[in-house]
């Protein structure tokens, strides 16, 4: 970055010790990744300077020969790789593409079933502090407190009652496939759009290792810097009937100008996501997962769901006695990055739970023995607050690990 040294020493400086960060913690937060070294090359590129409006061959600035090829190209990708009749490359996020899918086809006013957040939903699922709150009328469902799994006959029996116009499946925190078929059954004899926010698990279905709502879902909305790798950015991709909407809905409904330099990552991840690099970390993540939680389950902490069939661990932190916040700055201070959540039962003053991901470490190439003891260190740290002397050597044993598996100059797909 030699302009930048001139231009803003003290950003760059920034940017150093980002990096360093970076390559020494090791990285647990369910909804990041590191993304290929081609995307950010991309991200950086000329193709910022480009502004755009509108769609390929239907723009409103000149000069779009080159950029209307690499969005068509991300377009048409997106839905070769995840067989849809329709993509919008345009999201600046998730939440963007969400609000999109609502005023595609919904009026304001309208209907809308969603999983709550304290049940794993997100924001954009219609909270009360959110805006899509205030111009839909949500209800929502929750999970089955014994099995903290959705019971799709109380979700079939909120439907009966509640006649939405859409229903969402699909959450930021919620460590168990979802039934799509099911989903598709309930809003159909409900007359309901189904709209499905695949976000956190993009990766794992674009390498088809868990199944994809795609044939059901009316509509599907994934960001595309979690799972699947691709930089910062939201995907729509719906049936045929719906593309002219939701285009309209994205461009001009809810955005202006689109980032051709995001646009080209979600291009580029697309093609790679097709590869056998992706589809090793993808399954690594999953391998890894899963380990994790054998591992917390034998250490006596209670996971919510009971295990996990994705990337994500959800663990009831106070089942060992701490609160989520506590169990996030133990951990930080260790040099282990995690985020605390609101689990089944919470009320939303306090988070229970400390969610993890498998993404980083499996980008990073962190092998079985390692995730073992990346288990052991978490535990020793919870269970050693306060403890200067324990702390100190858990962080030599986190930078050890770090070492050994460097983040760019191991599995990330080139
Ligand atoms: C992360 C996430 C989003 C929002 O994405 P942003 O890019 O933060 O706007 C939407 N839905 C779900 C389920 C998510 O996990």
């Amino acid at each position: 970055m030699d302009n930048l040294k001139y231009d803003d020493p003290l950003l760059l400086e920034l940017i150093e010790l980002e990096a360093e960060r970076i390559e020494n913690t090791i990285d647990l937060v369910a909804s990041e990744t590191h993304m290929p070294k081609s995307i950010l090359e991309e991200m950086g590129s000329v193709l910022n300077h480009k502004t755009i409006e509108g769609y390929p061959g239907k723009r409103f600035h000149a000069g779009c020969e080159y950029v209307d090829i690499i969005e068509k190209l991300a377009i048409d990708r997106m839905k070769d790789l995840l067989q849809a009749e329709h993509a919008n490359v345009q999201p600046h996020s998730g939440s963007s593409a969400n609000i999109a899918v609502y005023f595609s086809v919904l009026d304001v006013g309208a209907r809308i079933l969603s999983m709550s957040l304290s049940h794993g939903g997100h924001l954009t699922h219609g909270h009360l502090t959110s805006m899509t709150s205030r111009c839909f009328n949500f209800q929502h469902y929750n999970v089955d407190l014994q099995t903290e799994l959705i019971n799709y006959d109380a979700v079939a029996r909120a439907a009966d009652q509640f006649k939405p116009e859409m229903i969402v499946a699909g959450a930021s925190s919620y460590p168990r496939l979802i039934d799509y078929e099911k989903m598709y059954q309930i809003a159909k004899s409900a007359g309901a759009y189904l709209f499905v926010d695949m976000a956190h698990i993009a990766g794992l279905v674009a390498a088809k290792l868990i199944p994809g709502p795609v044939p059901f879902a009316d509509f599907v909305s994934f960001t595309t810097y979690k799972t699947m790798m691709g930089g910062r950015g939201g995907v729509i991709l719906c049936k045929k009937e719906y593309a002219d909407a939701v285009d309209k809905a994205v461009f001009p409904g809810t955005q202006g100008t689109t980032a051709v330099s995001n646009i080209a990552g979600k291009a580029t991840i697309a093609k790679l996501a097709g590869q056998t690099g992706f589809i090793n970390v993808q399954q690594k993540t999953l391998d890894n997962a899963k380990l994790l939680a054998k591992e917390f389950l034998k250490k006596g902490y209670r996971l919510v769901g009971g295990g996990t069939d994705t990337h994500q661990i959800i663990i009831d932190v106070t089942s060992k006695g701490l609160s989520g916040a506590r169990a996030e700055r133990i951990l930080e201070s260790t040099g282990i990055i995690t985020n605390r959540n609101y689990i089944p039962g919470d009320t939303e003053k306090k988070a229970s739970g400390l969610r993890l991901g498998t993404g980083p470490i499996s980008v990073r190439g962190v092998d079985r023995n390692h995730v073992v003891q990346i288990a052991d260190i978490i535990d020793n740290a919870l269970m050693n607050p306060g403890n200067q002397e324990v702390s100190d050597r858990l962080r030599k044993d986190v930078f050890e690990i770090c070492r050994q598996f460097p983040v760019y100059n191991s599995s990330v797909p080139e």
